[in-house]
């Protein structure tokens, strides 16, 4: 029920456990982390309290690198168990998503994706996204392209974060009637569902939009608009104490 997302030059596991726990707010029963790590995806995830991810994480030491997505789960399909606390893998594992939302249609397109040989690890309706889009990605090779093709077949609300074990520098989020906001630092750039996770680093805020996407990396963040027309987004400033 919480995403956080960080790229920059600090760790981003012990960055991402705390947007995490200022996010606790919003209720949850697991909770889980991706990090890419010497190039690689590497996940840790559990259910339970925040408190089992630290210890399993040694507090995010076990999930090196500077670039991540963290999740809390509020579980609407499947029940709360490891397997299907978030982030959540496609197929083969080139893609690595957190979701915050309802996929209405995950049935019809989890038996159109079984029928394309991909395979499901969780009873999530999150793991139908990771592999549609990597469904999307392999017949295009262009990963806006797909994630704009996987964006029109699905139905419901997202906020998602999204990593591609191609990209090892870049995220991308996007969102429908899911809250979710990106927040400016220097050389460091967040997402968050709400601005208390990311208010100790920065103050400089975008809301999200229905429909909106950003794929940013530490230095730098472009954003579209429902259309996928690039957009300019001038920064909000968040005066508001912690
Ligand atoms: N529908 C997803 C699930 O059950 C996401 C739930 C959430 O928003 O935390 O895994």
């Amino acid at each position: 029920c919480g995403i956080v997302g960080y790229a920059g030059s600090k760790q981003a596991a012990p960055i991402l456990l705390d947007g995490l726990s200022r996010l606790e707010y919003r209720g949850y029963d697991s909770a889980g982390l991706c990090v890419f790590s010497e190039g690689e995806l590497k996940l840790a995830k559990s259910k339970g309290r925040l408190a089992v991810l630290r210890t399993k994480t040694e507090n995010g030491a076990t999930l090196p690198g500077y670039l991540g997505i963290g999740h809390t789960r509020w579980a609407t399909h499947g029940a709360p168990s490891d397997e299907n606390a978030h982030p959540q893998l496609s197929t083969n594992g080139s893609i690595c998503i957190v979701h915050n939302g309802i996929i209405e249609n995950f049935l019809p397109l989890k038996e159109f994706l079984l029928k394309q040989g991909k395979t499901f690890r969780s009873e999530t309706d999150t793991e139908v996204i990771a592999n549609l889009l990597e469904y999307y990605y392999e017949q295009e090779n262009d990963l806006m392209k797909a994630v704009r093709l996987t964006l029109g077949r699905i139905e419901g609300s997202y906020a998602l974060g999204i990593l591609c074990a191609d990209r090892p520098d870049s995220m991308i989020a996007v969102k429908k009637d899911s809250p979710l906001i990106f927040g400016f630092g220097e050389g460091e750039n967040f997402i968050a569902s709400d601005v208390p996770a990311i208010l100790p680093y920065t103050r400089s805020v975008v809301y999200l939009n229905d429909g909106d996407m950003v794929v940013f990396t530490k230095n730098a963040a472009q954003f579209y608009d429902a259309n996928g027309t690039p957009v300019r987004k001038a920064p909000e400033h968040i005066e508001w104490e912690m």
